[in-house]
């Protein structure tokens, strides 16, 4: 059996990206993955342009809509308009092909693709970690990738991750033509949805519609209900509609992401935002950072993957933890949460800056808290 640098189990966004990085880097790499063709995804498509800092590459091939408006709605009224002014736009891309573009440019550096290879088996032997598949085949490797998604059961099999997972409640749909959404418009609506909001992000030639639900994650979502009145709205018949569902798992508190040798990253390291569900740029960025820690490990540059856990710390997670603060607050009480958060003059700014990665939960907190403080001294 041959040894490889690096085993990565999950081909998506974080499992992709890693192993182009990897390989980029000249790592012998092999990515396994469950399923055998690429399939659709229950995934919005909706990322900050800021990815691209990440990639040799452009991304622009696989972007299907660059989004400058954002339209915010309080059960269908109260409409609230947000400019994407700023450098680093949002961009809509269809999941799949944003996975097999990552698959492909990973292969092209030298990374080996194993398909049908379900994950059942991770052990560590003297060093070497040994996977195996539901079909009995085995590989070898150094070190191991966690980037099965949103079900890993990995994280919690090396005590890794949070405590306590989070997962928000899913639902989303593809459905054909654009309906009433307007060009490079995308819309966020949230009074009809309970603890969480419904989304439409224009395609080509399709519109992705979706709901989240991020606090009461027991009770399934009531999608019928919301449909019957949001499809209208969009200029879509509510007939025929047959979409997904799905737990999203959701950042929950600052974890260890690594062990000696093994990493988790994308929604397998609970990276996703708490508020808004942007599970991309997490994944992108964590592929991006596993790659460089572990090619300075395997190099002997570095005795320990620590760092990682830090990085994504410093870089992620102190805004998640504002995030996961605001989510709180807006989806308890989130009449109040659109007045004060979205209604307000300076709001469909920040909104945009959030959206588009120009800003963090956190910068938003500190301001908010400046502000607070310095009216206070002026009582
Ligand atoms: C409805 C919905 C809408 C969303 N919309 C957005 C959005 O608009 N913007 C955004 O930023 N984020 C969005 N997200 C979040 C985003 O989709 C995730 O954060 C992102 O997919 C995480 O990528 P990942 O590579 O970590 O996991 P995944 O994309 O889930 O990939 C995991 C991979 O691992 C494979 N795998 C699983 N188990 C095994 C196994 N045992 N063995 C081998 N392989 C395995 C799977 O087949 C899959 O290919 C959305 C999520 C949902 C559910």
């Amino acid at each position: 059996m041959t040894l490889n640098d690096v085993a990565i189990i999950g081909g998506g966004a974080s499992g992709t990206t890693t192993a182009f990085h990897l390989a980029n880097r000249g790592k012998k790499i092999c990515l396994l993955e469950k399923d055998k063709d690429s399939t659709l995804r229950n995934c919005g498509g909706g990322m900050s342009a800021a990815v691209q800092n990440w990639f040799p590459f452009e991304l622009n091939p696989i972007v299907d809509e660059v989004i400058k408006k954002v339209e915010f709605t309080w059960c269908l009224s109260d409409k609230v308009v947000a400019e994407l002014s700023g450098a680093s736009p949002f961009w809509i891309v269809k999941r799949e092909n944003l996975d097999s573009f990552l698959l492909n440019k990973a292969i092209n550096a030298g990374c080996i693709l194993i398909t049908s290879f379900n994950v059942i088996k991770i052990e560590k032997h003297s060093k070497i970690w040994k996977v195996t598949a539901l079909d009995g085949r085995q590989i070898e490797a150094k070190a191991i990738v966690i980037a099965d998604g949103s079900n890993s059961p990995w994280p919690k099999t090396f005590n890794l991750g949070p405590k306590r997972q989070h997962h928000a409640s899913t639902f989303s749909v593809r459905i054909q033509g654009r309906g009433s959404l307007k060009k490079e418009t995308a819309r966020f609506e949230f009074g009809l949805v309970n603890n969480g909001f419904a989304w439409a992000f224009p395609l080509n030639d399709e519109v992705n519609i979706g709901i989240g639900t991020f606090l009461n994650n027991k009770d399934s979502i009531s999608t019928n209900k919301i449909l019957e009145s949001l499809l209208p709205d969009l200029g879509f018949k509510t007939s025929d509609v047959i979409g997904q569902s799905g737990k999203l798992r959701v950042w929950n508190g600052h974890s260890n992401l690594n062990k000696d040798g093994i990493i988790l990253v994308g929604d397998a390291a609970s990276l996703c935002d708490p508020f808004l569900a942007e599970g991309l740029r997490p994944a992108l960025m964590s592929g991006f950072e596993a790659a460089k820690i572990l090619d300075y490990w395997l190099e002997g540059k570095v005795d320990n993957l620590n760092g990682y856990t830090e990085i994504m710390r410093r870089n992620w997670g102190n805004s998640m933890a504002w995030g996961k603060r605001i989510s709180q607050v807006f989806y308890r009480f989130p009449k109040v949460g659109y007045k004060l958060g979205v209604k307000r003059p300076t709001a469909p700014k920040r909104i945009a800056q959030i959206l588009s990665g120009e800003m963090s939960y956190e910068d938003i907190a500190k301001r908010v808290i400046n502000r607070l403080l310095f009216s206070n001294l002026h009582l």
